[in-house]
Protein backbone atom coordinates (compact mmCIF):
# COMPACT_ATOMS: atom_id res chain seq x y z
CA UNK A 1 0.00 0.00 0.00
CA UNK A 2 0.90 3.55 -0.14
CA UNK A 3 1.25 4.12 2.62
CA UNK A 4 4.07 2.08 3.09
CA UNK A 5 5.99 4.62 1.22
CA UNK A 6 6.87 7.11 3.42
CA UNK A 7 7.33 5.56 6.99
CA UNK A 8 8.57 8.10 8.93
CA UNK A 9 10.37 7.12 11.66
CA UNK A 10 8.16 7.51 14.48
CA UNK A 11 5.29 8.59 15.19
CA UNK A 12 6.80 10.15 17.87
CA UNK A 13 9.32 12.46 17.41
CA UNK A 14 11.92 10.66 18.05
CA UNK A 15 14.52 11.89 20.66
CA UNK A 16 17.04 9.69 19.11
CA UNK A 17 19.64 10.81 18.32
CA UNK A 18 20.85 9.41 15.23
CA UNK A 19 19.96 11.45 12.74
CA UNK A 20 19.34 14.63 14.32
CA UNK A 21 18.07 17.26 12.69
CA UNK A 22 19.35 20.55 13.18
CA UNK A 23 17.81 22.27 16.70
CA UNK A 24 15.28 24.37 15.77
CA UNK A 25 15.50 27.49 17.39
CA UNK A 26 11.94 27.75 18.76
CA UNK A 27 11.40 28.19 22.12
CA UNK A 28 8.51 26.10 23.28
CA UNK A 29 8.95 22.43 23.50
CA UNK A 30 7.21 20.67 21.56
CA UNK A 31 7.75 17.42 20.66
CA UNK A 32 5.54 15.20 19.72
CA UNK A 33 6.12 11.71 19.60
CA UNK A 34 9.66 11.53 19.69
CA UNK A 35 10.34 14.32 18.83
CA UNK A 36 11.12 16.06 21.56
CA UNK A 37 13.26 17.83 20.50
CA UNK A 38 11.95 21.05 19.60
CA UNK A 39 14.18 23.31 21.75
CA UNK A 40 12.47 22.55 24.84
CA UNK A 41 12.49 22.90 28.17
CA UNK A 42 11.97 19.73 29.53
CA UNK A 43 12.74 16.74 27.83
CA UNK A 44 12.74 13.71 28.66
CA UNK A 45 15.36 11.98 27.94
CA UNK A 46 18.66 12.15 29.23
CA UNK A 47 20.04 12.17 26.28
CA UNK A 48 17.96 14.32 24.02
CA UNK A 49 17.70 16.31 26.68
CA UNK A 50 21.06 17.13 26.76
CA UNK A 51 21.69 17.96 23.59
CA UNK A 52 19.68 20.32 21.98
CA UNK A 53 18.93 18.42 19.38
CA UNK A 54 15.12 18.23 18.27
CA UNK A 55 15.73 15.37 16.95
CA UNK A 56 13.72 12.43 16.36
CA UNK A 57 14.95 9.30 15.41
CA UNK A 58 16.67 8.35 12.78
CA UNK A 59 14.75 7.78 10.04
CA UNK A 60 16.68 5.97 8.01
CA UNK A 61 17.74 2.99 8.24
CA UNK A 62 15.24 0.83 9.03
CA UNK A 63 12.87 2.58 6.06
CA UNK A 64 12.79 1.40 3.37
CA UNK A 65 10.91 3.09 1.74
CA UNK A 66 11.40 5.38 -1.05
CA UNK A 67 10.07 8.19 -1.80
CA UNK A 68 6.88 7.91 -1.63
CA UNK A 69 4.70 7.48 -2.77
CA UNK A 70 3.02 9.34 -0.99
CA UNK A 71 -0.65 9.30 -0.44
CA UNK A 72 -2.33 12.65 0.08
CA UNK A 73 -1.88 13.57 3.03
CA UNK A 74 1.35 13.29 3.24
CA UNK A 75 1.62 15.93 0.92
CA UNK A 76 -0.22 18.12 2.49
CA UNK A 77 1.74 21.25 2.93
CA UNK A 78 1.93 22.74 6.57
CA UNK A 79 -1.33 24.56 7.73
CA UNK A 80 -3.61 23.07 5.43
CA UNK A 81 -6.76 21.70 6.04
CA UNK A 82 -6.33 18.18 7.18
CA UNK A 83 -8.49 15.04 5.49
CA UNK A 84 -11.18 14.02 7.42
CA UNK A 85 -10.49 11.93 10.20
CA UNK A 86 -12.23 8.68 10.61
CA UNK A 87 -14.88 9.30 13.28
CA UNK A 88 -15.71 12.94 15.32
CA UNK A 89 -12.00 14.04 16.47
CA UNK A 90 -12.48 14.50 20.12
CA UNK A 91 -13.75 10.74 20.42
CA UNK A 92 -11.82 7.95 22.33
CA UNK A 93 -11.02 5.97 19.00
CA UNK A 94 -10.61 8.70 16.16
CA UNK A 95 -8.03 7.48 14.22
CA UNK A 96 -5.25 9.80 13.21
CA UNK A 97 -2.73 8.77 10.42
CA UNK A 98 -0.70 9.74 7.43
CA UNK A 99 -3.94 10.34 5.41
CA UNK A 100 -6.63 11.29 8.51
CA UNK A 101 -5.84 14.31 9.93
CA UNK A 102 -7.37 16.27 12.78
CA UNK A 103 -8.88 19.53 11.94
CA UNK A 104 -6.46 22.33 12.39
CA UNK A 105 -8.30 24.01 15.01
CA UNK A 106 -8.88 21.00 17.25
CA UNK A 107 -7.90 21.05 20.71
CA UNK A 108 -8.93 17.91 22.46
CA UNK A 109 -11.37 18.19 25.89
CA UNK A 110 -10.45 17.39 29.28
CA UNK A 111 -6.86 17.84 28.85
CA UNK A 112 -5.22 17.10 32.37
CA UNK A 113 -2.30 17.42 34.24
CA UNK A 114 -2.13 14.87 36.53
CA UNK A 115 0.48 15.68 39.29
CA UNK A 116 0.46 11.86 40.73
CA UNK A 117 1.58 10.33 37.06
CA UNK A 118 5.59 10.47 37.24
CA UNK A 119 7.26 11.57 34.02
CA UNK A 120 10.96 11.60 33.08
CA UNK A 121 12.99 14.11 34.98
CA UNK A 122 13.00 17.74 32.69
CA UNK A 123 9.35 16.66 31.36
CA UNK A 124 6.93 19.83 31.52
CA UNK A 125 4.73 22.31 29.79
CA UNK A 126 2.23 20.90 27.42
CA UNK A 127 3.63 17.19 26.97
CA UNK A 128 2.22 16.58 30.47
CA UNK A 129 -1.25 17.10 29.12
CA UNK A 130 -3.38 13.91 28.23
CA UNK A 131 -6.67 13.64 28.11
CA UNK A 132 -8.52 12.97 31.73
CA UNK A 133 -9.71 9.22 30.46
CA UNK A 134 -6.26 8.78 29.48
CA UNK A 135 -4.11 9.90 32.61
CA UNK A 136 -6.70 7.56 34.89
CA UNK A 137 -6.53 4.76 33.04
CA UNK A 138 -2.87 5.07 32.58
CA UNK A 139 -2.50 5.49 36.86
CA UNK A 140 -3.50 1.95 37.13
CA UNK A 141 -1.89 0.95 34.04
CA UNK A 142 1.69 1.93 36.14
CA UNK A 143 0.19 0.52 39.61
CA UNK A 144 -0.04 -3.13 37.57
CA UNK A 145 3.63 -2.83 36.15
CA UNK A 146 4.86 -1.95 39.77
CA UNK A 147 3.13 -4.56 41.06
CA UNK A 148 5.18 -7.01 39.07
CA UNK A 149 8.19 -4.60 39.40
CA UNK A 150 8.59 -2.73 36.98
CA UNK A 151 8.83 1.48 37.19
CA UNK A 152 6.86 3.14 34.58
CA UNK A 153 6.97 6.69 33.42
CA UNK A 154 5.86 9.30 31.13
CA UNK A 155 8.26 10.52 28.73
CA UNK A 156 5.77 12.77 26.09
CA UNK A 157 1.89 13.04 25.88
CA UNK A 158 0.54 16.01 24.14
CA UNK A 159 1.61 17.85 21.79
CA UNK A 160 -0.60 20.96 20.35
CA UNK A 161 -1.17 21.74 16.34
CA UNK A 162 0.64 24.71 17.03
CA UNK A 163 3.71 23.05 18.27
CA UNK A 164 3.69 20.44 16.02
CA UNK A 165 3.13 23.23 12.80
CA UNK A 166 6.01 24.95 14.56
CA UNK A 167 8.27 22.04 14.89
CA UNK A 168 7.41 20.97 11.10
CA UNK A 169 7.46 24.23 9.54
CA UNK A 170 11.30 24.53 11.01
CA UNK A 171 12.52 20.95 9.66
CA UNK A 172 10.74 22.35 5.83
CA UNK A 173 12.33 25.75 6.46
CA UNK A 174 15.99 24.31 6.87
CA UNK A 175 16.17 20.52 5.18
CA UNK A 176 13.24 20.88 2.70
CA UNK A 177 9.53 19.23 3.04
CA UNK A 178 11.14 15.73 1.81
CA UNK A 179 13.00 15.81 4.93
CA UNK A 180 10.71 17.24 7.37
CA UNK A 181 8.20 14.51 6.56
CA UNK A 182 11.00 11.92 7.25
CA UNK A 183 11.57 13.63 10.82
CA UNK A 184 8.12 14.50 11.85
CA UNK A 185 4.19 14.20 11.54
CA UNK A 186 2.29 16.35 9.14
CA UNK A 187 0.71 19.10 11.18
CA UNK A 188 -2.94 17.46 12.02
CA UNK A 189 -1.36 14.29 11.50
CA UNK A 190 0.47 13.20 14.94
CA UNK A 191 -1.31 11.39 17.40
CA UNK A 192 -0.05 13.04 20.11
CA UNK A 193 -2.18 16.15 18.85
CA UNK A 194 -5.58 13.95 19.99
CA UNK A 195 -4.63 14.06 23.68
CA UNK A 196 -4.45 9.99 23.62
CA UNK A 197 -1.35 8.80 22.88
CA UNK A 198 1.36 8.72 25.33
CA UNK A 199 4.90 7.63 25.45
CA UNK A 200 5.99 5.63 28.05
CA UNK A 201 9.46 4.43 29.70
CA UNK A 202 10.63 3.02 32.55
CA UNK A 203 11.32 5.34 34.98
CA UNK A 204 15.60 5.24 34.50
CA UNK A 205 14.62 7.24 31.21
CA UNK A 206 16.50 3.94 29.57
CA UNK A 207 15.67 4.30 25.98
CA UNK A 208 13.11 6.23 26.20
CA UNK A 209 11.35 6.77 22.41
CA UNK A 210 14.38 4.96 21.21
CA UNK A 211 14.36 1.76 19.62
CA UNK A 212 16.90 -0.16 21.75
CA UNK A 213 13.42 0.31 24.53
CA UNK A 214 12.29 -2.72 22.27
CA UNK A 215 14.19 -5.12 23.97
CA UNK A 216 13.63 -4.00 27.55
CA UNK A 217 11.38 -6.06 30.33
CA UNK A 218 8.81 -2.64 30.53
CA UNK A 219 8.46 -2.56 26.85
CA UNK A 220 7.87 -6.79 26.91
CA UNK A 221 5.04 -5.55 29.81
CA UNK A 222 3.52 -3.15 27.93
CA UNK A 223 2.80 -5.36 24.90
CA UNK A 224 1.25 -7.59 26.79
CA UNK A 225 -0.83 -5.65 29.29
CA UNK A 226 -1.75 -2.33 28.12
CA UNK A 227 -4.91 -3.95 26.82
CA UNK A 228 -6.19 -4.57 30.08
CA UNK A 229 -6.10 -0.83 31.08
CA UNK A 230 -7.33 0.25 27.12
CA UNK A 231 -4.18 1.13 25.32
CA UNK A 232 -2.63 -0.41 22.72
CA UNK A 233 0.92 -0.38 21.14
CA UNK A 234 -0.74 1.57 18.14
CA UNK A 235 2.49 1.10 15.75
CA UNK A 236 3.71 -2.45 16.41
CA UNK A 237 6.49 -4.50 14.75
CA UNK A 238 5.29 -5.51 11.12
CA UNK A 239 2.92 -3.74 10.73
CA UNK A 240 4.69 -0.59 8.93
CA UNK A 241 2.68 -1.66 5.79
CA UNK A 242 -0.73 -0.66 7.64
CA UNK A 243 0.37 2.22 9.78
CA UNK A 244 3.02 4.09 8.05
CA UNK A 245 5.54 4.08 10.93
CA UNK A 246 8.51 1.89 11.87
CA UNK A 247 7.02 -0.16 15.43
CA UNK A 248 7.03 2.15 18.66
CA UNK A 249 7.19 -0.25 21.51
CA UNK A 250 6.84 2.58 23.48
CA UNK A 251 3.69 4.84 21.98
CA UNK A 252 0.40 3.75 23.65
CA UNK A 253 -2.57 4.76 22.41
CA UNK A 254 -5.67 4.89 24.57
CA UNK A 255 -8.54 3.36 23.04
CA UNK A 256 -10.87 1.82 26.08
CA UNK A 257 -10.70 -1.21 27.72
CA UNK A 258 -13.05 -2.98 25.27
CA UNK A 259 -11.54 -1.43 21.85
CA UNK A 260 -8.09 -1.92 23.19
CA UNK A 261 -8.33 -5.49 23.66
CA UNK A 262 -10.55 -6.58 20.49
CA UNK A 263 -7.93 -4.77 18.78
CA UNK A 264 -4.84 -6.46 20.83
CA UNK A 265 -6.69 -10.57 20.39
CA UNK A 266 -6.91 -9.93 16.70
CA UNK A 267 -3.21 -8.96 16.98
CA UNK A 268 -3.82 -6.04 14.30
CA UNK A 269 -3.92 -2.34 14.08
CA UNK A 270 -6.51 0.85 14.28
CA UNK A 271 -6.36 1.41 10.37
CA UNK A 272 -7.66 -2.91 10.25
CA UNK A 273 -10.12 -3.24 13.33
CA UNK A 274 -11.72 -0.47 11.29
CA UNK A 275 -11.23 -1.00 8.30
CA UNK A 276 -9.66 2.19 6.97
CA UNK A 277 -7.10 1.85 4.65
ZN1 LIG B 1 4.48 8.70 20.52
Amino acid sequence: MLLAATFTISGCDPLTAQTKPPTPPVSQDQTDDKPAQTPVQNEPNEENETQEKPVQEEPAKEQPVSKPTQPAQNEKPAGQPSQPVAGAANSLTVLVNKQLGLPDDFQPSNLTDDPNLPFLAGGGGEKRLMRGEVAAALKQLFAAAEKDGLYLSVASAYRSHATQTQLFNYYVQTQGETEARRYSAVPGHSEHETGLAVDVSGRDGKCAVEDCFADLPEAKWLAKNSHKFGFVIRYPKGKESVTGYAYEPWHLRYLGVDTASAIYAKNTTMEEYFNVK
